[in-house]
């Protein structure tokens, strides 16, 4: 017979506090990612996302008054000012905002099934109960399940990239498939980076046709340090 496997005790507390708000059922398609990376690019998503950088501040000092890592708020007056400004000037500077925290189109591990987001996607909430305290039970135990966070904190476990998402409290990975997947692309980088131009290009021929700018110019250069700076421990 086999062995039963014996599993920690979920905590009596903070688990009931978080438990069934779950917000995303993890899996996004290609058209699905365009879609959100596009309109945050056209600055029409519709809500605030992502985070601003100190490069946005710094380009856009004379002209609006930002909040470093605040979110980007389209309905906000001095956003969209800079907004049009890095546009027109720094356009790199503009997926490099996105990139704080959304993947471009075919670099998201959503695509991959094996990667959620759990709760709130607002860093601030993960650092007060209850979900300070969940995500300490997640640090605790979720390997044992197979679960790991791949968006670290820059410092956390010696992780130092120039280029990468920032740490997403939310977002956890099956490690045993992501993993595979991850020595899967990086067997294949060509192979992959063929691919993924070969679909840029064709939005950015669309985007044209439509009046629109090139919204794929930085991450045809950076997409791998997205892809393959991440934590990579099951702890
Ligand atoms: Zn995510």
């Amino acid at each position: 017979m086999r062995e039963q496997r014996r599993y920690p005790e979920r905590p009596s507390d903070p688990y009931p506090a978080v438990t069934g708000s779950s917000r995303d059922p993890g899996y996004r398609s290609f058209d699905g990612q365009r879609d959100i990376w596009e309109k945050k690019y056209d600055l029409v998503l519709g809500r605030p996302f992502d985070r601003i950088t100190q490069e946005a501040v710094d380009a856009c000092s004379d002209i609006a008054r930002l909040t470093l890592h605040a979110q980007w708020d389209q309905g906000d007056e001095d956003h969209r000012r800079c907004w049009a400004h890095l546009r027109g000037r720094h356009p790199a500077l503009i997926e490099h905002q996105i990139l704080q925290a959304s993947s471009a189109p075919g670099t998201s591990r959503h695509h991959w099934g094996t990667d959620f987001d759990m709760f709130s996607l607002t860093m601030s909430e993960w650092h007060q109960p209850p979900l300070s305290e969940a995500h300490g039970w997640l640090e605790e135990n979720a390997s044992i399940y197979g679960f790991s966070q791949p968006y670290c904190a820059p410092t956390e476990h010696g992780r130092v990239f120039s280029w990468g998402y920032m740490e997403e409290a939310w977002h956890w990975s099956f490690y045993p498939i992501a993993e595979a997947l991850m020595e899967f692309a990086s067997a294949h980088r060509d192979e992959l980076e063929d691919r993924l131009v070969g679909l840029w290009d064709e939005r950015d021929r669309q985007r044209s046709r439509e009046g629109k700018p090139s919204a794929y110019r930085f991450i045809r250069s950076h997409w791998s340090s997205y892809i393959f700076n991440v934590s990579r421990d099951l702890r």
